[in-house]
Order: structure tokens, then C-alpha cells, then sequence
């Protein structure tokens, strides 16, 4: 199942309010570099209320001392648990963290990703705020057993959580900016090849919900469930819940959305990156956002109009234009030359592009 931007630039100016949600993105969190405004994808839904949609056992959790943990213990029950990455990929925790032990770095870095730059969706930011502290237990639990000589929490937010020892760095709100390898960039000016691992480099990243589940599975209280984002696109409105891996992706926007007339579903791991709901989807690992949506008219065949848009856009360089030229003549033509390979997969160029082609397909 293929999953594509369900949004564009043109579609977006149709969302109800998106001059305001836009405009107060930008006051949040630009930080006036002309760099970052010119390449900026903000928000495109707002947050419609703070109340989480679901039930999350973890409210009574009394917290261990981190000092009494081991790392073999760590490891055991973050195994047990089954945690997967909470960045959608799926990876199992344990075997990432056996990873890094295993790193010869004498520098050994802890970066806490809680950037979410991805246009629709709105959680990491809503547990940075609400669910702080247990993110701090879960820091100082990775520092009892790993050892950081240096623990970062990036994020886009204004607001500060420095707490000794861990250093805040707030990063331009451009997307793909939570991408792992954009981040290690932009804060430890640390270049990495596609495919190269950050943990052979000393480097861990974390998300930052994966830290907060490693706190309640040590406290006994992990329930499997993550948070998610709902949204009403149209609406250019969403909200945060609570969801369990069995849980109907549709039963569960239906009840915390309401449901709309004549909209389709969709879900995926952003608004940029989505496909429509299949019969009774759940919420597996990679689906971190489920909406309403109308889909613009986005085609493989739309001529292009030449305007080199998707390559001014593209974070990773690529020569897109020539692209789609060399693959709307011929579906099968060799591409090889332009890297397409380096293609993160990230949906931009469709978003900006102003003949609305869906690049994505033509790269593929
Ligand atoms: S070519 Fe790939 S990396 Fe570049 S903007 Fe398009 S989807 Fe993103
Ligand atoms: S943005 Fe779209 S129309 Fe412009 S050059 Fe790229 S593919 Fe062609």
C-alpha cells in the first residue's frame, strides 16, 4: 500500500482557518532565519482541544529509583514489552539500545526527538507539555544504564525543558526536520550517509513518546497503547489520542471526530504521507495519523509546467524536474543518474508542486 501526500499547497488554502493556523505556526516557531520561512511547511491543522480522546493507564504510577536499575534488566523489559520505535518504523527499542551498548564512541550521545515537524500531525508537541515529567524519569532511567556524556531533547517549541543534565535545542520548525538524519545535522553538524547508522557514531536517537513508554514499562503501568493524531482536514482541526495497536483506525475517528458528510478516511504516518482506510485498519505501528480528508486532484500525468518548484524544495537535493521530464515520457526509464535513491520519501515536491503531479509515484 503506497502512501502519498493527501494534502497540497493548493488545497491547503481551502482548509477552514489555515491563514490563522499558519500565521500562528510561524509565531510559535520560526526563529527569523530567512532560510527557514523560505522553506517553511508549517502546520496545517491546529490543536482543537487539550483533552486526550481514550483512556491511558498510567496516572497512578509511583516512580522507581533510577538508581536501582540494571542494564540487563532495562533490556529485559523493554524486550518483553515488544516496544517498537514510536517514530512509525516499527524497530524494535531493544535491539536499537543493544546497538548502541555495543558502540566503540568514546563520545556518547542521547538526542531526544521531539521535533514533529510534520505538517499534520500535533502529539509529540501535546506529550512534551503534558507528560514532561515522566519523559524526564524516562531520560534519567537511559542515563543510569547508558551513560551519556551528552543528553539533547530537540524540539520546535519556544518553551524551554532544560533540566540538568539535559541540554533543550529548539530547531527550525522546516520539515523534514524530525527526519533522524536532518536532526543529527542540524545539532551536532554530524553528516551521515543513507545507510550509515547513527549509533556506530556514539549517536542515539530516541522519539520522544518511545522514552516516555520506556518510563511506564519500568513502572509496570506499559499498556501497549501510543498516542496518535486525529484530524478533520477540512476542518483544519485535530486533536491527540490514546489507541491500542487492535483499536478500529475508522470506530475510533468516528467517536472522537464526530463524522462528517461526503469525506474519506485516511491514514498513515502524516498528512503527508498517507493512504485511505482499508476495511477494519487498525492502529498498527506505523499509523501515527488517521483523518478525514478530501484528496486533491494529484496525478501522475498532470504536464509539468516547468517552474523547478519541487527542486527548490526538495530537502535532499534531488534533481526533480528532470524526473518527472525523463518518466512522464516513459514510466520505466532509467533514473539512476539523479539518485533517486536519496528520496526520503517525504512528499514535499508533491505538496508544492503547481501543476499538482504526484511526484511521489513518478520516483518510485
Ligand atoms: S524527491 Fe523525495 S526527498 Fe525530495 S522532496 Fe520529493 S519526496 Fe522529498
Ligand atoms: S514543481 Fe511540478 S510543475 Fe514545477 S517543475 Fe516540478 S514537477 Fe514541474
Amino acid at each position: 500500500m503506497e502512501d502519498y501526500p493527501i494534502i497540497n499547497k493548493k488545497a491547503a488554502k481551502q482548509i477552514i482557518g489555515s491563514k490563522t493556523i499558519r500565521k500562528e505556526a510561524k509565531r510559535r516557531y520560526h526563529k527569523g532565519s530567512r532560510k527557514v520561512l523560505k522553506n517553511y511547511l508549517g502546520k496545517l491543522i491546529a490543536l482543537e482541544t487539550e483533552e486526550l480522546f481514550g483512556e491511558e493507564t498510567d496516572q497512578v504510577m509511583s516512580c522507581r529509583e533510577p538508581s536501582t536499575l540494571t542494564g540487563s534488566e532495562l533490556l529485559c523489559l523493554i524486550k518483553e514489552s515488544g516496544l517498537t520505535g514510536m517514530s512509525g518504523n516499527g524497530y524494535p527499542v531493544h535491539k536499537k539500545l543493544e546497538a548502541f551498548i555495543k558502540t566503540k564512541s568514546k563520545n556518547r550521545i542521547l538526542i531526544v526527538n521531539g521535533v514533529e515537524c510534520e505538517p499534520g500531525l500535533l502529539h509529540d508537541e501535546w506529550i512534551l507539555k503534558n507528560r514532561w515529567s515522566k519523559i524526564r524519569t524516562g531520560i534519567a532511567y537511559m542515563q543510569q544504564v547508558l551513560a551519556f556524556d551528552k543528553i539533547i531533547l530537540a524540539s520546535k517549541t519556544e518553551k524551554e525543558y532544560h533540566t540538568d543534565p539535559v541540554i533543550y535545542e529548539q530547531v527550525p520548525a522546516r520539515y523534514p526536520m524530525g527526519e533522524e538524519h536532518f536532526l543529527i545535522k542540524q545539532i551536532l553538524g554530524v553528516s551521515l550517509e543513507k545507510g550509515e547508522y547513527p549509533v556506530d557514531k556514539g549517536i542515539l536517537v530516541m522519539n520522544l513518546q518511545t522514552v516516555y513508554q520506556i518510563c511506564k514499562i519500568i513502572n509496570g503501568c506499559y499498556d501497549g497503547g501510543r498516542f496518535v493524531t486525529l484530524a478533520s482536514i477540512q476542518q483544519g482541526k485535530g486533536r491527540v489520542a490514546y489507541v491500542k495497536s487492535t483499536d478500529s483506525i475508522e470506530r475510533i475517528l468516528n467517536k472522537a471526530m464526530g463524522i462528517p458528510k461526503a469525506t474519506e478516511v485516511y491514514a498513515g504516518g502524516g498528512i503527508m504521507n498517507a493512504h485511505k482506510l482499508q476495511k477494519e485498519e487498525q492502529f498498527e505501528a506505523k499509523i501515527m495519523f488517521a483523518a478525514y480528508a478530501k484528496k486533491p486532484e494529484i496525478t501522475a500525468e498532470n504536464p509539468c509546467k516547468h517552474c523547478g518548484k519541487c527542486v527548490r524544495k526538495c530537502p535532499q537535493g534531488i534533481d526533480v524536474r528532470k524526473i518527472v521530464s525523463i518518466r512522464q515520457k516513459d514510466s520505466n526509464a532509467d533514473i539512476s543518474i539523479y539518485q533517486p535513491e536519496q528520496c526520503i520519501h517525504c512528499g514535499t515536491c508533491t505538496y508544492f508542486c503547481r501543476a499538482s503531479i504526484n511526484i511521489g509515484e513518478l520516483i518510485s
